[in-house]
């Protein structure tokens, strides 16, 4: 068992104790003289403070992002100092050549905090994740991950890539035994790593991957082979009901179709709802309207179209109802102030009480 030991003697010539190895604070002859403080801190007090910060961030990260996070921040440091440079895992490609050792370790501490700092933001941010990176490529046996970094806040997500073999593209069947009628052994081989693997497979008219269904009657549809061509059986249609709503331009139908062959019946159908146009564009779909006129955008009662509505306007707007003038669609628009979809008398009326002052709208 480890006993921690200050090292601590007295020296009988001095009448002083003599701190050492194991010392975390400096006290008494020793402390003073250094800026006149009765206690100083040992480099090792130091180095422990740090080391425990370092610990607590890790914690945070892993509790925050996963142990992959924490263990990827560790796996670029050793603790042991001494023999860090030389792990496998730590590359210190990465650093400019002027950076020694401490750099290093102060960039990775630097890291760890935003690394930290994007993950203790997250939640606060509504993630707008980028099309991700393969941080680490999957191998036959070993899952890879897939890094997707937020646009916003920098905050990362990772997924893990299955192994070669699990999703299993990377096998190409080498030898089958298996026919129409006999059972056997297909055999694939892995074309990253060369292991093989052996399958007992049916013969194919007792497997459906091979099958064709075509309909024959009301009851039954046939199943052919689609390697030999041979007919293997007549069963019943595997039949459901079904109905599709008509969308705005597509008609809908309704009634009892074959899973497997194209066999349908009792059918009915129903017309296109046709879009439902609100100010020119469909609630449903979202087409536009090309038929849709937007109203001009006028302000009621300017007939001159100058921003004011004044003694210009009521002219204009007589010179309209007496047929002298021939008005603009917008000129229209405005000069109908009661909205009423004509310009008549009654709007000139408006008109020229709201320029008096007798009204202070046209409502
Ligand atoms: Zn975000
Ligand atoms: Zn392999
Ligand atoms: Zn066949
Ligand atoms: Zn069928
Ligand atoms: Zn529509």
């Amino acid at each position: 068992m480890f006993e921690w030991r200050t090292n601590k003697w007295y020296l009988a010539s001095t009448g002083k104790y003599i701190y050492g190895n194991g010392v975390l604070f400096y006290g008494g002859s020793q402390g003073k003289g250094l800026r006149g403080a009765s206690y100083i801190g040992s480099i090792r007090v130091e180095m422990m403070r740090d080391g425990v910060e370092e610990y607590q961030m890790l914690t945070m990260i892993e509790d925050l992002l996963g142990e992959k996070a924490a263990k990827d921040i560790v796996s670029r440091v050793s603790t042991n100092v001494v023999r860090y440079l030389s792990l496998p895992n730590f590359s210190t490609s990465g650093w400019s050549s002027s950076m020694d050792e401490y750099d290093i370790m102060a960039a990775v501490r630097k890291d760890m905090g935003n690394t930290l700092e994007a993950a203790v933001r997250n939640g606060q941010c509504e993630h707008k994740w980028n099309g991700g990176e393969v941080t680490e490529e999957p191998t036959c046996l070993e899952i890879g991950y897939m890094t997707y970094t937020c646009t916003e806040c920098g905050a990362q997500r990772d997924e893990y890539i299955p192994a070669y073999h699990t999703e299993g593209s990377c096998f190409k069947i080498t030898s089958s035994t298996v026919t129409c009628t006999e059972d056997g052994t297909v055999t694939s081989k892995c074309t990253i790593c060369g292991f093989e693997k052996i399958r007992t497979v049916s013969a194919r008219h007792n497997d459906s991957d091979y099958y064709r269904y075509e309909s024959k009657n009301n009851s039954v549809h046939n199943v052919f082979c689609t390697e030999c061509g041979q007919l293997i059986d007549a069963v019943a249609h595997l039949s459901f009901a079904y109905k599709e709503n008509p969308t705005c331009t597509e008609k809908g139908s309704q009634g009892i179709r074959c899973k497997l062959c194209d066999y349908s019946a009792e059918t009915y159908s129903f017309d296109a709802a046709g879009h439902s146009y609100v100010d020119g564009t469909c609630t449903v779909c979202g087409e536009t309207d090309p038929a849709y006129a937007p109203e001009p955008d006028v302000m009621k009662g300017d007939i001159s179209g100058d921003g004011k509505i004044n003694g210009m306007d009521i002219n204009i707007a007589k010179r309209i109802l007496s047929g002298t003038a021939e008005p603009t669609d917008e000129q229209l628009v405005a000069a109908d102030v009661t909205g009423d979809g004509a310009f008549n008398g009654l709007d000139a009326n408006l008109l020229s009480r709201f320029i008096s002052g007798s009204i202070n709208d046209f409502n």
